[in-house]
């Protein structure tokens, strides 16, 4: 008879954005005449650069006729965007990585959390905590996690706090983690981390032969030179670790759909070279990205198309801003924000996150994210993100001061 994989069963339904989203439509129905601001999106909302928007029809002309039409492409990417990616984001910075280093996918969610197909199922994997749930749930499903209790977390990971006491950054497992994911600027506590910090993490795994996954997702938000954009700028980082990077939030691509994975060729374990394993998954499970999105993610690296990036990126900055002085001058302990999209707040007056996000939302009409829904040393924290209108977003700093000193 046939069996299922049971380790789909042990995974607890993920209920944090369902029961928000139920919160909120309650809310609304009870009080249709109240507007509600929302800062608990962690999705984008600025149109496309006009580059990437032309370079996209051109390539879709392109496709519709028979002398430039194309068919299956690369599964790597083309040559055309790896190049452009080697160029800008690594060469360009004093970084060596080649084209066939890179490989173009469809998100860094996909890559984040297919990676684990090339590490053996024995590993041990160690996560922050608060975390993105990516890594632990395809963990999960990978036989990797071990069981479940509300109270602990998964037996087998490896949870590594990030609280105030230790400025949310995680410290060296003392066990042996094989596989360590780490998420800097992190989410969902918006906190950077300095290039001697993560050094530590490189001599750590170098020591230990543990690879790091490292997750730069918001690299585009650091707005500290201190903070390196890419873990290749720590030297010995090519032997020990992988990095994901992603156009969604760099370039508005959420719902286009394109990000990259570096594997340099430098990266073996016992002789076996990772760059060749996840190549041979993904010419196994995919078949590239499409034409017309890659060419659009070509154009973000033009220089019209790097101008209209940052004018994005600053656009959510000065949002991150106006929330993170705003709260920070009510006297809210405010964290994050300055190298990220995310604010990281403390609940006031020691209400549990799920507690503050009723009163927020009952008293202010915002919606922002319970940090306990991250993991357990999220609790008593509270996401906000900058990725609203500026209008909205100083509205909504408005109300929560307005209800939270009256209170
Ligand atoms: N990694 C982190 C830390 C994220 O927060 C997100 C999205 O919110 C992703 C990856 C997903 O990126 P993509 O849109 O490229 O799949």
């Amino acid at each position: 008879m046939l069996k299922i994989n049971e380790n789909f069963v042990k995974l607890p339904a993920s209920y944090l954005f369902v029961d928000i989203a139920k919160k909120v439509q309650l809310f609304s129905q009870q009080h249709p005449e109240k507007e509600v601001l929302r800062l608990g999106i962690g999705d984008v909302t600025r149109p496309l650069p006009k580059s990437v928007i032309q370079a996209m029809k051109d390539a879709a002309e392109e496709m519709g006729s028979s002398a430039t039409f194309r068919g299956y492409g690369p599964e790597a990417g083309y040559l055309f965007l790896r190049d452009a990616i080697c160029k800008n984001d690594y060469q360009g910075k004093g970084i060596e990585i080649d084209p066939d280093e890179i490989f173009v996918s469809d998100g860094a969610k996909s890559d984040t959390g297919n990676i684990g197909d090339i590490f053996d199922r024995e590993n041990t994997v160690a996560v922050c905590d608060p975390v993105y749930p990516v890594y632990v749930d395809t963990n999960v499903m990978a036989g990797r996690a071990g069981d479940y209790s509300a109270y602990a977390g998964w037996s087998k990971i490896i949870y590594m706090p990030c609280k105030k006491e230790n400025g949310f950054l995680p410290e060296l497992p003392e066990e042996n983690a094989d596989m360590i994911y780490l998420c800097f600027p992190n989410n969902p506590t918006g906190m950077g981390i300095h290039k001697d910090e993560l050094k530590k993490w490189v001599d750590y795994a170098l020591e230990r032969h543990s690879v790091i996954l490292y997750d730069a997702a918001y690299e585009a938000f650091i707005t500290d030179p201190e903070m390196p954009h890419s873990i290749y700028e720590i030297e010995g980082a090519k032997k020990c670790a992988i990095e994901f990077r992603s156009f969604s939030k760099t370039a508005g691509f959420t719902g286009v759909r394109c990000a990259f994975t570096v594997i340099p060729k430098e990266l073996t374990f016992n002789g076996i070279s990772l760059n060749r394993l996840w190549g041979r998954r993904q010419s196994t499970k995919m078949n590239g990205v499409s034409y017309i999105v890659q060419r659009g993610a070509e154009a973000v690296y033009s220089e019209k198309g790097k101008r209209e990036v940052r004018e994005n990126i600053a656009y959510y900055q000065n949002n991150a801003k106006i929330i993170l002085n705003g709260l920070a001058h009510a006297g809210f302990e405010v964290y994050g924000g300055v190298n990220s999209p995310y604010i990281w707040l403390k609940t006031p007056e020691r209400l549990s996150s799920w507690e503050f996000f009723d009163l927020l939302l009952e008293k202010a009409n915002v919606v922002g994210t319970p940090g306990s829904g991250f993991g357990q040393a999220g609790e008593g924290y509270f996401r906000l993100t900058s990725f609203n209108t500026t209008e909205n977003t100083k509205e909504a700093v408005e109300r929560i001061i307005k209800s939270f000193s009256a209170a």
